[in-house]
């Protein structure tokens, strides 16, 4: 049965237990990487708050996180698009930061973002991401972790909205074929 989101029809594509499963191998990889250094989880708002609840549960390693909002506005023409963090208020210096994202799409905002972290000096800093999806990439950005790369189609569910909307829908849905 297609779930009807306003104007669009969505279908089912990613079923909660595999999402979960995928959770549970990243997690085993950043416990094998991060045991022993303490590493600092930042997840950004709204869209990872429920993989980012689901992944920090499985990792019994000592470990910190915190979430940030990140809002974008448009700079001097030098500057372009700014985009700041709300929220940030670790000192992340010398510590090992593993960035946890919703999706990937075109890199913007992380291609963007990820220079201004760099520059409070780390001590390395990671990317974790639920949905790596390459086709429409623009703007580099460096995956260290990913749980599926998928298609170029619009996906809700599971911390992912269409206009506010299916945040809190267990399973994966993506956009029905026209
Ligand atoms: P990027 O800067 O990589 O283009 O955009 C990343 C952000 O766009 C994600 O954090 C997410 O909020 C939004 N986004 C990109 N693709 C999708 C999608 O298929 N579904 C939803 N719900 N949001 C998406
Ligand atoms: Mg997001």
């Amino acid at each position: 049965m297609p779930l009807q989101v306003f104007d669009k029809a969505f279908v089912p594509f990613l079923e909660e237990a595999t999402i979960i499963g995928k959770i549970k191998e990243m997690a085993a990889q950043l416990k094998n990487d991060y045991n022993g250094k303490k590493p600092l989880f930042i997840a950004i708002l709204n869209g990872s708050f429920m993989f980012a609840s689901d992944l920090f549960k499985e990792l019994d390693i000592e470990a910190e996180i915190c979430f940030i909002k990140l809002a974008s506005y448009k700079g001097t023409k030098s500057s372009g698009q700014v985009i700041t963090a709300i929220g940030l208020d670790m000192d992340i210096k010398d510590r090992h930061v593993i960035i946890l994202e919703d999706i990937i799409d075109t890199g913007k905002t992380l291609h963007t973002f990820l220079p201004q972290l760099i520059n409070q000096q780390p001590a390395s800093l990671k990317v974790a991401v639920l949905l790596d999806k390459p086709e429409p990439r623009k703007f580099e950005v460096p995956i260290e972790y990913r749980c599926f790369v998928i298609p170029n189609k619009f996906v809700l569910g599971y911390g992912l909205d269409y206009d506010g909307l299916g945040r809190n829908i267990r399973e994966i849905y993506q956009l029905q074929e026209a």
